[in-house]
């Protein structure tokens, strides 16, 4: 397997439950839910994303031919004092189009948990120790169980009652990024308070200014 990776980069995780932990993200290059092209914004399946994950040979990290190789970079990567445990997030664009046993097992080896931050629209490979899905209106899950549920709020027809009885630890409503940010913020605030099986996850990356 080639792996297509957008970035490799040491930093905070910025979401959700995890949010201040050290992790290696590892952005990995195209999605199922959209091109990436902004011609093809308004017909794609998830409308609202700020990631760039097209792939340039130009400025991008590369394509890795072994997961020995990917997880390699990736540890290299971590402190070499023996402190912390050492976590890479697999991100994207949709890391499950990439990401299989072989290079889960890989990063085990070299010590590091894992988590992953999916559409939760395919399925996911057994041993991902940190399953976070962000569900996008008008698709359907397919991972409907992990540690993590993260819904960018508000969504049209993505109300967070649908999503309420699946199985995930912990239910986090992320106010929606742009010009309605502090409208949106609100209202997550409001929605949590009044349904407190939910918490809001700030982008808290974005504040500090880190990526
Ligand atoms: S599913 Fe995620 S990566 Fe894909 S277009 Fe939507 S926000 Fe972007």
């Amino acid at each position: 397997m080639t792996y297509t990776v957008k970035e490799i980069f040491y930093t905070l995780q910025g979401e959700g439950a995890n949010t201040g932990r050290p992790a290696v993200f590892c952005r990995f290059a195209g999605c199922n839910l959209w091109s990436g092209k902004e011609s093809d914004r308004d017909k794609a399946i998830c409308k609202f994303c700020d990631t760039d994950f097209i792939w340039d040979s130009a400025v991008d990290i590369g394509k890795f031919s072994s997961s020995e190789y990917l997880s390699q970079v990736v540890a290299d990567l971590w402190p070499q004092n023996g402190l912390g445990v050492p976590l890479v997030v697999c991100t994207g664009g949709e890391p499950l189009l990439q990401l299989d046993a072989e290079l889960i097992n890989a990063f085990h080896l070299k010590g590091f948990e894992v988590a992953v931050e999916t559409n939760g629209t395919l399925k996911a490979p057994k041993g991902i120790d940190w399953v976070c899905v962000s569900p996008k209106a008008n698709t359907t899950l397919v991972i409907t169980e992990g540690e993590e549920l993260k819904l960018v709020y508000p969504q049209e027809g993505g109300h967070p009652d649908s999503y309420k009885n699946y199985g995930f630890d912990n239910f986090y409503l992320q106010p929606m990024d742009g010009i309605d940010r502090k409208k949106n913020t609100q209202m997550a605030i409001e929605y949590c308070k009044a349904n407190p099986n939910w918490r809001l996850s700030v982008q808290v990356h974005k504040i500090i200014g880190i990526r």
